[in-house]
């Protein structure tokens, strides 16, 4: 995966990506990353890459051209660009965008915002896709950034140790993750199911995938009406329903119709 980051804060791009899994996909060269700091394409001697914004009001809007200049650098190396503009307006970014992200052929490019936003044309120009991560504002595009990087990254063969590990995660099968537990087997009087220290994989797998279609269940219930549930799921479920407290099922069924 290539990707370049615009960003008028260069050092807390550099803070995230200097790290752990995200470092090592770089150093194992299935993640090249490039940082470009916006200010580097603005016009001397100030090198001002924001401006008051036309029609009055508060704040500073940042600058069409020292974006473009940037754009045009990155297309003398390369013209097969995706241009992403991270902004609470987008598309919400979802495990699915970033399963697409992690095998994106072309060179991703983020560019992030600060103050109001950047100027309109930007995005209108460069024909570049909006992303959101969420509804709430956040003061720039970085951390937004860092996120959809992080999340493709860790799905691209070869960076996680286990390959297995993220096709367990939640989202990744449509389910919630099932609980996970680890040494000592009881601390302050709470062991760990016994099933897990049976050695008897079959046992696990069964024990695993009914915690998962609980969580899901009741913590995400929206999640389980757009699947089509096996045999052994809908099996799992109903005793799931038969275990669980009927107010709990209840009440989360009826949040998950409300969402
Ligand atoms: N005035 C803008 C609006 O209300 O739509 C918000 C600007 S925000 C303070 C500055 C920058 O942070 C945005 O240009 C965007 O790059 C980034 N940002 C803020 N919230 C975000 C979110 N939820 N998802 C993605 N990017 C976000």
């Amino acid at each position: 995966m290539q990707c370049d980051v615009l960003t008028l804060f260069p050092d807390s791009i550099q803070s995230v990506t200097s790290q752990s899994i995200v470092k090592r996909a770089q150093e194992k060269g299935l993640l090249h990353l490039a940082i470009h700091n916006i200010r580097d394409y603005a016009d001397a001697p100030h090198y001002n890459a924001d401006d008051t914004p036309y029609g009055g009001g508060e704040g500073m809007v940042m600058k069409a051209e020292p974006i473009f200049r940037a754009i045009d650098h990155i297309r003398e190396q390369s013209d097969n660009l995706r241009i992403i503009l991270p902004s609470p307006q987008g598309i919400p970014f979802s495990h699915q965008q970033a399963e697409a992200l992690s095998c994106e052929s072309r060179r991703v490019i983020f560019i992030c915002g600060h103050y109001e936003g950047i100027d309109e044309r930007v995005r209108t120009q460069l024909l570049a896709e909006e992303l959101s991560i969420g509804d709430y504002v956040l003061t720039g595009g970085e951390l937004p950034a860092m996120v959809m990087i992080d999340a493709a990254v860790r799905l691209i063969p070869g960076v996680l140790g286990d390959p297995l590990s993220a096709q367990h995660d939640s989202f990744a099968g449509s389910l919630l993750d099932y609980p996970h537990y680890t040494r000592p087997s009881e601390i302050r009087g709470a062991a760990i199911p016994q099933v897990l220290a049976s050695g008897n994989h079959e046992a696990i797998r069964r024990w695993r995938r009914k915690e998962s279609l609980r969580s899901t269940l009741l913590k995400r219930p929206d999640l389980l009406s757009h699947q089509t549930l096996s045999h052994e799921d809908q099996t799992f479920l109903n005793e799931i329903l038969e275990e669980q407290p009927s107010e709990v099922c209840c009440s989360q069924r009826q949040e998950g119709a409300e969402r």
